[in-house]
């Protein structure tokens, strides 16, 4: 911030934060570029990039309150550091005094006053030398807690609160990145849409609340099936979609497979009661990248075998390879 000469705001804390901490990597290519190219970032760059790629982050107000409070933390920083550079010109001057007092020729009784008032201020300089160590101390600690405030919001803005998997603006945010960073590698990526067979039916049964029940167990088996860089979502109501980098086509149907028979082994029972609601099963669909592939053409081939799964019978896995040219476009 210093060296490009950016003004103190708290958008500009933010910016700076989330391109040290390297969880935006869009922006951090974007700012390396504009770094290689113009030598500096000044105001009107840095306004550009917020607003283009942290502001679409900022939905919670408490992210603001974060970036108000590390505002305020650093201002009283930097007040307390120019008080104590003050405090040292002072001594400074005070000892420069004291020395053009001194001559060969001073009495006892004016060295020893002199001597009084170096003492006097030696204390006063450490007295405020502990002050500023021990505001250094605590404004440490709460800028670090203000980080950890910072990590929980972005944590919370793309979580499902339901089920705990990464929503629907974390799922078109990863998509579009991952098909960008696996083209690029040469990587195969596939992506698996997945929906729960006949849940209507099941919530005008049992009622909502064990239906949104039953989304949690969907929820937990999905991210315990998959692993590192996957991308485990809920794409919408009782819809699911995972993003597989550096998977074949093979490998995203045993891993669809292994969701599809995890979920239908799941006995429920209703923990209020103890009543046995039976099974739910769900169906699946894969696309894997091409090379033209966009994410809205990943997921209409994706959701166009999920649909054809649920024509032929539901509980299935069905891949691209099976699609015929009627299939695409039943869901066109
Ligand atoms: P299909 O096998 O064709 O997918 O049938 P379906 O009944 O699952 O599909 P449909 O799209 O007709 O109904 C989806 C139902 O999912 C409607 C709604 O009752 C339920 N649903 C969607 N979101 C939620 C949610 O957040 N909580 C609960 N409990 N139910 C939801
Ligand atoms: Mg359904
Ligand atoms: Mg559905």
């Amino acid at each position: 911030m210093k060296k490009n000469e950016n003004p103190a705001y708290p958008r500009t804390y933010e910016l700076w934060y989330t391109y040290s901490a390297g969880y935006n990597r869009e922006l951090n290519q974007a700012l390396n570029a504009a770094l290689d190219r113009h030598g500096t970032i000044d105001a009107a760059l840095l306004d550009r990039f917020y607003d283009e790629f942290v502001s679409p982050l900022n939905l919670s107000d408490r992210l603001g309150d974060v970036s108000d409070q590390m505002s305020v933390e650093i201002n009283e920083l930097i007040r307390r550091i120019e008080e104590s550079t003050g405090t040292v010109g002072e001594y400074g001057k005070e000892l420069s005094d004291a020395a053009n007092t001194l001559s060969s020729d001073s009495s006892v009784e004016q060295t020893r006053s002199v001597v009084a008032r170096v003492l006097t201020a030696t204390r006063a300089m450490e007295d405020r030398n502990c002050n500023l160590e021990e505001q250094l101390r605590t404004s440490r600690q709460q800028i670090a807690e203000l980080q950890d405030n910072l990590e929980a919001v972005r944590t919370e803005t793309i979580t499902d609160v339901l089920t705990g998997l990464a929503n629907r603006r974390h799922f078109d945010q990863a998509l579009e990145r991952l098909i960008s960073s696996e083209r690029h590698e040469e990587n195969p990526l596939c992506l698996i849409m997945c929906d729960i067979d006949h849940f209507k039916r099941f919530n005008d049964t049992y009622g909502h609340q064990t239906g949104d029940q039953v989304l949690k167990l969907v929820g937990a088996t999905l991210k315990q099936s998959v692993k590192g860089r996957d991308v485990a979502s809920r794409y919408g109501g009782e819809e699911f979609a995972i993003i597989l980098p550096q998977t074949d086509y093979d490998s995203a149907c045993v891993v669809a497979e292994q969701i599809r028979a995890a979920i239908m082994k799941k006995e429920l029972v209703k923990r209020s009661t103890g009543e046995n609601l039976g099974r739910i099963t769900m169906s699946f669909g894969i696309a894997m990248m091409n090379v033209s592939d966009t994410p809205d053409s990943m997921i209409s081939r994706a959701d166009a075998a999920l649909y054809k799964s649920k024509r032929n019978g539901r509980n299935r896995v069905t891949g691209e390879d099976a699609l015929t040219d009627e299939d695409v476009q039943a869901v066109a």
